[in-house]
């Protein structure tokens, strides 16, 4: 049972209490009010925070029995793409790259050089659009699709890892996930690498949490974070870390 169905649950079970102990004239009504509030608000927190598996079952770190982390990017096709792709070959260190379908049809050079350098590709919805969340499931199921569509035609492999667009979850998308028999990938330390303005704060903030099974979430459309991924990199193999590929670090297929 997902979170959401316990939540729903506890809020039917609730509502009867309530109802027994007002006709009694146990409790007032604003009660109602009180338990529907928290109730919207458990709601909108399991939407944002995709590491509490509210409504769909996410991966959102590996195991923590050695030292190896993997790092991911969002967005891609972008504007950092080829300098981070240099950047990780100089290094040996593979990645994922969860790409935007409409990116993947405008850069498809990038596109087969992430597949050629060993990185996996995996699928961010097609148009990444602001109210992607508002969608029906089979809209989204369809954007789903025709990313996979585009990805495969390119790169001649079909993805089954999926980051949700802003990593926010509902029941219309966890619909769409399991209609497209996609794995949702989350992540357990967020950069906030679109938001930094000082690449030593966002550098220390990534340093600082590390530890073994870790899914790191950047984006390949931002300067700063091209900027510290060859120190990131260094300082984190100094501390013993080592970059696997999401996939193997969970131990899924990449690939259908
Ligand atoms: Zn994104």
């Amino acid at each position: 049972m997902r979170p959401f169905q316990l939540a729903n649950i506890i809020l039917v079970l609730s509502l009867i209490a309530l109802d027994i102990a007002y006709l009694l004239g146990y409790t007032d009504w604003w009660w109602l009010l009180v338990v529907i509030g928290i109730y919207i608000h458990v709601l909108v927190f399991g939407s944002i925070y995709i590491q509490w598996n509210f409504y769909v079952k996410s991966y959102n770190n590996g195991s923590n029995s050695d030292k190896r982390i993997a790092i991911t990017f969002d967005d891609g096709p972008a504007a950092q793409t080829e300098r981070i792709l240099d950047i990780l070959k100089e290094h040996s260190v593979p990645a994922a790259f969860f790409s935007i379908g409409k990116n993947a049809v405008a850069h498809p050079q990038l596109v087969k050089r992430w597949h050629a350098e060993g990185h996996l590709i995996g699928n961010h919805s097609y148009n990444h659009s602001f109210n992607f969340d508002w969608q029906s499931s089979k809209s989204m199921t369809a954007e789903i699709e025709q990313t996979n569509v585009a990805i495969q035609s390119i790169s001649g492999v079909k993805p089954l890892c999926f980051r949700p667009p802003y990593g926010v979850t509902n029941p219309n998308l966890a619909k769409a996930i399991s209609n497209t028999g996609m794995q949702s990938i989350g992540w357990n330390i967020r950069s906030f690498d679109t938001k930094a303005k000082d690449p030593e704060v966002l550098l220390q903030r990534l340093l600082g949490k590390l530890k073994g099974g870790d899914i790191v979430l950047l984006h390949d459309s931002m300067p700063i974070t091209a900027e510290i991924l060859t120190e990131f990199i260094i300082q984190a193999r100094k501390k013993g870390f080592t970059f696997a590929r999401v996939d193997s670090l969970l131990g899924i297929d990449a690939y259908a």
